[in-house]
């Protein structure tokens, strides 16, 4: 696997133990078309995930035929801690704390000995009171034995700053590196209405492959851990508060389909809602999801966090090819599962995120079309301008067709936003983030009817 230099970005979901596309025949493993390192000969052949175990990145992929083959199995999530309390997530002899609940942090300090009040205090220091610590020094009030079990005992930080970047709009794009080397993006972003959004990566890479999507490109190199998660929001409040105010919204937006690392991602957002620690509100932290169906349902049980669905299309034909994971869950059984769902939330809307792609969803069928499918499911609308990258296939829709879409489906009696397009001078925009090596998820095939909007593009 290249350990090179990885940039992330957001967008996408399936359970633990759930299974989304078949994998290669035992015979085509064995052919010398698949042993060819990173060959994508291969992928000619049938719908799956790449599971290339050497190189371990992994995308979705798509053609024609689909061979009857057995399952690939995602569950790959490392949690942090294990359900009988026995085990946490560490670094060297080191435990690390930001992968803890609160409630396996107070196990764990009475597990040496002190009171549970102890950790209360230590909690607040990790995440509350304008501190944020990093190191036992700055574990201000605490008594000096305890400071000295965790000196001994526990890593503060789950992550390393590399570098921060300031977009020409004041988003500024951070850039942390992983224990492993690798390279991870989150961005935050300042609003005029007092409101500040910091936007975490749940994955290195994806293995979605949306087609729009710079992520995408890079295959899934690892799902991050609930602390690397975490330490993204509490570090952005210790970098940037003082420059930019409160950071008040969370959104799982940056690189990787979130749900696809469930288990670190619900108890990533756990952790964010605390009410004595980073003390986001559950309804200003979303989870945004590419359509992975089984683990929307788990994490709308699970969560009483928002979601986000990004849809992108209105019909199946141009959803499988701009978000092949659409040729596991369709449309249809999408929307279905939400508007089941979500009839036993109370006062819960899901938010439906459209990125407007010139001449391939844009048109006046796609917004008459939009309506009649979001009907029935409590629901806002994000029309999102694209934001082009080197080797995009698509072309953003022009200013006055995405205000007319919106019309349209305002007329109908939708709630409807457009979101400006935000630091994408620095490629910290929506789908810019990432650094895709020189092996790349492949671009799929184009229906015949699109050929002309996306080679208008190029
Ligand atoms: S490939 Fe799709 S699911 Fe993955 S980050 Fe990009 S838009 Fe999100």
């Amino acid at each position: 696997m290249e350990m090179g230099y990885v940039w992330m970005r957001r967008v996408g979901v399936a359970g633990a133990n759930s299974t989304l596309l078949s994998k290669p025949s035992m015979a085509a493993l064995f052919s010398p078309a698949y042993q060819k390192p990173f060959s994508f000969s291969y992928v000619k052949t049938s719908l799956y995930l790449v599971s290339l175990v050497p190189l371990r990145r992994r995308w979705l992929s798509a053609t024609a035929s689909c061979s009857p083959v057995p399952p690939i199995n995602l569950d790959e999530n490392c949690s942090d801690f294990d359900s009988d309390c026995t085990t946490f997530s560490r670094k060297g002899s080191k435990v690390v704390l930001k992968g803890m609940t609160y409630s396996e942090l107070e196990k764990w300090v009475q597990s040496h000995g002190y009171r549970p009040g102890q950790a209360m205090m230590l909690w607040k220091r990790l995440y509350g009171n304008n501190i944020w610590a990093h190191h036992s020094d700055e574990l201000e009030g605490l008594n000096k034995d305890f400071k000295k079990m965790l000196s001994e005992n526990a890593d503060f930080k789950a992550l390393s700053l590399k570098e921060t970047r300031t977009a020409s709009d004041g988003t500024r794009k951070i850039l942390f590196t992983l224990d492993d080397g690798l390279v991870i993006e989150t961005v935050v972003i300042p609003c005029d209405r007092g409101r500040t959004t910091v936007c975490v990566s749940s994955q290195v890479g994806c293995a979605m492959n949306c087609q729009f999507c710079y992520t995408g490109r890079m295959g899934l190199m690892r799902h991050l851990t609930a602390a690397e998660i975490v330490e993204q929001a509490a570090f952005a409040r210790r970098l940037l508060t003082s420059e930019v105010g409160p950071i008040t919204n969370v959104v799982f937006m940056g690189m990787g389909e979130p749900l696809h690392n469930i288990d670190n991602v619900i108890k990533a957002a756990d952790i964010m809602v605390h009410d004595r620690g980073l003390h986001f509100s559950p309804r200003k932290v979303t989870v945004s999801t590419s359509g992975l169906v089984p683990q929307l349902r788990r994490f709308l049980h699970e969560s009483n966090c928002a979601l986000a669905v990004s849809l992108n299309a209105t019909t199946d034909e141009v959803r499988n090819w701009i978000m092949p994971i659409n040729r596991k869950y369709k449309l249809d059984l999408l929307l279905q599962t939400l508007r089941e769902e979500l009839r036993f939330k109370h006062n819960y809307k899901v938010l439906f995120e459209y990125v407007m792609l010139e001449g391939v969803n844009d048109s006046d069928d796609d917004s008459k079309r939009l309506v009649d499918l979001v009907r029935g499911i409590p629901c806002k609308i994000n029309l999102i301008s694209f934001n082009p990258h080197s080797g995009s296939l698509f072309r953003p829709t022009k200013k006055e067709r995405i205000i007319e879409f919106r019309n349209t489906l305002a007329e109908a009696g939708c709630t409807v936003f457009l979101r400006l397009s935000r630091g994408d001078d620095q490629m910290a925009a929506c789908g810019q983030l990432g650094k895709p090596g020189t092996i790349r998820a492949p671009l799929l095939r184009v229906p015949e009817q699109f050929q002309m909007a996306v080679a208008s593009s190029s």
